[in-house]
């Protein structure tokens, strides 16, 4: 499988067309932005981890029966999907307050949830990604009221499953950021990616940041939070 033009150039990643019209090929790239693109640096080596482990995670949803964009891993950056058509919502799931949640309801991170939670953005850079209800997503026509089920109980159904893998690799999973596209046939699969730059991570024992918060928050020690994830990822 070859790249044959390249159709879309994001922030993290760039996607390519293929000689087979229902394929792209995505290009993960070292580069990191925050707060919107307001913030931007590289990560090194940051490109090659997200696309082993969020191909290694798909695979893994993949068994427990969630369908997934996930073809076929080329090389250490590049990766094989099913070419779909993003529902621009930005679909985030929370266990733990943290972040945005955190700072919008005036409570402190680390708070465990006894149910996890469901938010939407619409996916719009113009407009910072604002947070949507799902009655004004149908309204804006973003997706079907059926589409938005089917997104809901697929999103709770990769929390479960995720929860349960890093809690094997001593990780707890705070809260993550998921995409879904249309094949096709309209059939709704996970795409985009699952990484430490769209999950945040902490270490069960010690609660030290593992994902995109150290850059964000300028902790220091990007790469080796990166690695680490992979490391154990790896069963190192
Ligand atoms: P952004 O667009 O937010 O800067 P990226 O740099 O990660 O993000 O770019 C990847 C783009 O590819 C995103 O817009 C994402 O929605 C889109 N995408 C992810 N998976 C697929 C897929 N299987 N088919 C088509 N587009 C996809
Ligand atoms: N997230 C993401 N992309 C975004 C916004 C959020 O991957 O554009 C992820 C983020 O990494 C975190 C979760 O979604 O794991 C919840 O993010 P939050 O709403 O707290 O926003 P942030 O703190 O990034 O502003």
């Amino acid at each position: 499988m070859e790249k044959v033009q390249q159709v879309y150039e994001g922030k993290a990643k760039k996607v390519f067309s293929t000689e087979d019209e229902n394929l792209f090929i995505v290009s993960y790239k070292d580069d990191a932005t925050a707060f919107n693109g307001l913030k931007k640096g590289t990560i090194a080596g940051k490109g090659a981890i997200n696309n082993r482990m969020s191909n290694m995670l798909m695979q893994m949803l993949e068994k427990k029966g969630v369908p997934t964009h996930f073809v076929e891993e080329l090389n250490d950056r590049e990766t094989v999907v099913k070419k779909v058509s993003i529902v621009p919502l930005e679909v985030i799931i929370r266990n733990v307050s943290a972040g945005s949640f955190a700072k919008r309801y005036g409570v402190d991170e680390g708070i465990q949830f006894d149910e996890p939670t469901i938010e939407f953005s619409y996916k719009n850079d113009e407009l910072g990604d604002p947070l949507i209800n799902s009655y004004h997503a149908v309204a804006l026509k973003l997706a079907t009221k059926e589409e938005i089920e089917t997104i809901k109980s697929m999103a709770f159904k990769v929390n479960e499953s995720l929860i349960e893998y890093f809690k094997t690799l001593g990780i707890r999973l705070i809260d993550f950021k998921l995409e879904f596209g249309r094949l096709a046939d309209g059939k709704i699969v996970l795409a985009d990616e699952i990484s430490p730059d769209t999950c945040r991570l902490w270490d069960i024992k010690t609660n030290e940041k593992l994902d995109k918060d150290r850059f964000r928050r300028d902790l220091g020690g990007v790469e080796d939070a990166y690695q680490e994830v992979m490391r154990r990822l790896m069963g190192e």
